[in-house]
């Protein structure tokens, strides 16, 4: 089957010599028709630079990017089929948030009648019905959020590109807004490129996540995949810092002799059976549990204490255990 996106070893370089920034660095890539994929990585990872590059606003300095199969080197932003929404919006502010969500398609030529019905049929979708008539600046930010949204599937895109979209919401509403996200790209079967840099977001919402870093992919997989087995120690401390054991204390403690992972909640408080022993350094409560952090010879280990589980207090002898397994072996590189 043909991808909606294919990167084939694509770089985009700033500068030369010295200078030069990696803002892309030979990434390959597919992301198959009707997927939901994130992009995951801290600020600066390249992140926005492969959407510019999807989008057509930015070209690769090698390798080649294809879309539905087609090699689209030469093809201009307008006929990519390929539509963004942005974090601070970009809307119009003097027109009403009807004409807003009709542009493209005035831009297209179709008629006022059409396209006014068209874009009340895309605020409907979004849940703001009745809402045409306002200005922007009469809207909350979520609203905002649903017009810039409901302004690039008028356009119906194969492909919506959504650069940290929810940044800007408080956590309420953007969990909200990551429910009711998830469900219109199932309803539309829309392909989704997500860019965030919040691995919460990036693990409930997609399919699949790419985990960038300094310009290239470190791992792609599924949430579960990237989360339980994180193929490097840079993901394993991004994607839910992990307990990174160093070959030796891997060794030590039973696990696999190599750099290793073990999630805080896979660690708890044990009595006479605990792998080993330590002293309570500090406690940080989280409303669902509490990070426990326990000093070992030569090393410190987090544990997460479900709530309702009786705490001990700092400086206490602790033992920790956890199940065979837990232990995940990573690729080693950084
Ligand atoms: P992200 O979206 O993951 O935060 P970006 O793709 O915006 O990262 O940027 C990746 C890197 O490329 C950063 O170091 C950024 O400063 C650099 N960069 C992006 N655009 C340009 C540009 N037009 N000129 C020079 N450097 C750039
Ligand atoms: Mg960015």
């Amino acid at each position: 089957m043909t991808s909606a996106v294919e990167f084939l070893s694509v770089s985009r370089h700033y500068g030369a010599g010295a200078h030069v920034v990696k803002a892309v660095d030979g990434v390959d890539l597919a992301i198959p028709e009707g997927e939901f994929f994130a992009m995951l990585g801290p600020s600066g990872s390249g992140k926005t630079t492969c959407l510019r590059l999807i989008s057509g606003f930015e070209s690769p300095t090698a390798g080649a990017i294809r879309i539905f199969g087609e090699d689209v080197g030469r093809v201009p932003p307008h006929l990519r089929n390929v539509n963004t929404v942005f974090q601070d919006y970009a809307l119009f502010p003097h027109m009403t948030v009807r004409d807003n969500v009709a542009y493209g398609l005035m831009v297209k030529g179709v008629d006022r009648r059409r396209r006014h019905a068209r874009a009340e049929e895309m605020l409907a979708l979004v849940h703001l019905p009745d809402y045409g008539g306002r200005k922007p600046g009469q809207l909350s930010g979520g609203q905002r959020q649903r017009v810039a949204l409901a302004r690039a599937l008028v356009n119906e895109p194969r492909v919506l590109l959504l650069d940290e979209p929810l940044g800007a919401l408080d956590l309420k509403l953007r969990e909200a807004m990551q429910d009711e996200l998830k469900g219109l790209q199932r309803r539309l079967g829309i392909t989704f490129v997500f860019v965030t840099h919040d691995q919460g977001e990036a693990l409930s919402m997609a399919d699949r996540v790419a985990v960038f870093s300094r310009g290239r992919i470190v791992q792609v997989g599924t949430p579960a995949e990237i989360y339980d087995r994180p193929a490097t120690r840079f993901v394993a401390d991004f994607v839910g810092s992990a307990n990174i054991l160093s070959p030796d204390l891997s060794r030590r403690l039973g696990g696999p002799s190599g750099w290793s992972s073990l999630r805080p909640e896979a660690v708890r408080l044990a009595g006479p059976e605990a792998r080993v022993r330590g002293r309570v350094t500090g406690l940080r409560y989280l409303g669902l549990g509490t990070r426990v952090a326990v000093a070992i010879d030569g090393a410190d280990l987090v544990a997460l204490v479900p709530a309702g589980t009786p705490l001990p207090s700092e400086g206490a002898d602790v033992g920790l255990s956890w199940d065979e397994g837990a232990v995940h072996r990573m690729a080693g590189e950084p």
